[in-house]
């Protein structure tokens, strides 16, 4: 069973894929951008597609008219660098949604062009919209495919291509730092502040876990959000550096997980550098290095450790399948669909009504059609009633009822995902089935929730335990079909 402490809402749960006791954890280790430090999406991703814009524009590319569309895409959906499409694939790799710029595939469109690929994302074609950072992106993208349609961007090969300018732009805007000095200029527009986040944390530091920051971000930038974000929140003469046993700023996961790239020490607040030999010999400032040797200092193995992040595939898929670190992701849209989830309750109980009586009806369409059938090939068995036109009747009559439920039961599902995202639905659904990004988070995520704070009610004790499965095959979901008879 899931639990949620009194005081907590439902959305703000922690919810469990394989069972994590935190009594014994004795590390936990944190990514900071939109773990620790949340963001306005449309304020930072905003501001991140006006610097793309500028810099294509720069390359001389007309797009004075590309606008920032935030609706228009979601994460853990899948940009098919082969089609210059946007795909949403359900957990099995099928594709069931598809748009080609901002334009939607309707179902014979998606059927002729995705019926027989399954998305594997070990190939480049594919590339996972893993983090909220990747909005601005893919945003960009579907707009530019639609102009490279038009043969108005000149040099660029096609869809693969583009989507190599548009991560080669934007990299450069990121590095370049114009994004991040305009954020630490005016924190207040960017940050959403959370003062649990500093709360829970200084909880664990007390019951004896050893704190560890592993960010990708520099120094610099490091040190303005987490002093914006922490300090103010933390009793007198505490400071977020207090927090941390080990920062660790410029980590370059995942390769920090899998690779084995040398450490620095930080000497000063400039962001002066030595090099650091053989790893940490005591706490302090870092950069670089791998998590070997992170265990090595703490002298802890993989279960011992969580790491928590925002990234699907760097932060929780590589630590936990390299390393085999617990892990736990952060996933603030969490909250709107489980918001968007309880207001559709009705119409899901409403699906699952039609979805009865159209198993019950296809049932019956099955039976009279295999009557029929041994009515023609002439066998006559004992105990069989008499087949006779009304049953070709029936058949006809169950086609057409099963055509207009068929039509009901879409009309319901396409109003119950808008609930979330009027486009591309839930995050985590894909119609029947549950969504690749449901499938990563459970391969990858031994827990899930909206935001680190929301562990400060559940303290640095709790059990996690995760729920009984729930398998075609239990009983509680088999239901009997009534006897042909009684069929309407
Ligand atoms: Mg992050």
């Amino acid at each position: 069973m899931t639990w949620i402490p009194n005081d907590l809402p439902p959305e703000r749960g922690v919810f469990c894929n394989r069972t994590l006791n935190l009594r014994s954890i004795r590390a936990i280790g944190y990514d900071m951008d939109y773990t620790l430090i949340h963001y306005h999406v449309d304020e930072w991703e905003g501001s991140a597609f006006e610097h793309l814009k500028q810099g294509l524009l720069e390359k001389g590319w007309p797009v004075e008219n590309v606008v920032f569309e935030p609706e228009m895409v979601t994460r853990g959906l899948v940009i098919d660098r082969d089609l210059g499409n946007l795909i949403k694939v359900n957990r099995f790799g099928y594709v069931k949604q598809a748009a080609h710029g901002r334009t939607f595939y309707g179902f014979d469109q998606l059927r002729r062009t995705y019926r027989r690929t399954l998305v594997d994302l070990g190939e480049s074609r594919y590339q996972f919209l893993n983090t909220l950072f990747s909005i601005s992106e893919a945003c960009m993208y579907m707009q530019l495919v639609e102009l490279l349609d038009e043969h108005k961007l000149p040099g660029v090969m096609n869809y693969a291509d583009l989507s190599n300018v548009v991560r080669l732009t934007l990299d450069q805007a990121h590095m370049e730092g114009e994004l991040k000095r305009e954020i630490i200029a005016d924190p207040g527009r960017f940050v959403d502040l959370d003062p649990n986040i500093p709360r829970a944390l200084l909880d664990q530091k007390e019951a004896g876990k050893r704190l560890l920051l592993i960010t990708n971000s520099g120094w610099n930038y490091t040190k303005a959000m987490m002093n914006y974000a922490f300090n103010p929140y933390l009793p007198d003469g505490l400071t977020w550096r207090d927090l941390f046993e080990i920062v660790i700023v410029s980590a370059r996961k995942p390769a920090f997980f899998s690779e084995r790239a040398p450490l620095f020490r930080i000497i000063n607040e400039e962001g002066e550098l030595r090099p650091c030999q053989g790893g940490p010999t005591e706490p302090g400032l870092y950069l670089g290095g791998h998590a070997g040797l992170i265990e090595e200092y703490l002298q802890l193995n993989g279960d011992r450790l969580l790491y928590v992040g925002d990234h699907v595939f760097s932060d929780v898929r590589v630590s936990k399948s390299v390393q085999r670190w617990r892990t736990a992701l952060v996933i603030r849209e969490l909250e709107e669909e489980i918001l968007a989830l309880k207001k559709a309750r009705e119409l899901q109980d409403g699906i699952a009504a039609l979805m009865h009586r159209k198993e019950t009806l296809e049932y019956r369409q099955s039976q009279a059609k295999l009557a029929l059938l041994r009515e023609e090939k002439g066998h006559d068995l004992d105990g069989l009633p008499d087949f006779s036109q009304p049953l070709k009747d029936e058949v006809d009559q169950l086609s057409e009822t099963l055509k207009d439920l068929d039509s009901e039961i879409g009309k319901l599902v396409v109003q119950d995902g808008n609930l979330f995202n009027e486009h591309w639905g839930y995050l985590m659904w894909s119609g029947n089935d549950t969504s690749h990004l449901m499938d990563q988070i459970s391969k990858s995520a031994d827990i899930y929730t909206s935001r680190v704070s929301n562990l400060l009610p559940y303290t640095p004790f709790a059990y996690f335990r995760s729920p009984r499965g729930t398998s075609p095959h239990e009983l509680s979901q088999i239901y009997k079909m009534p006897p042909a008879v009684e069929c309407e």
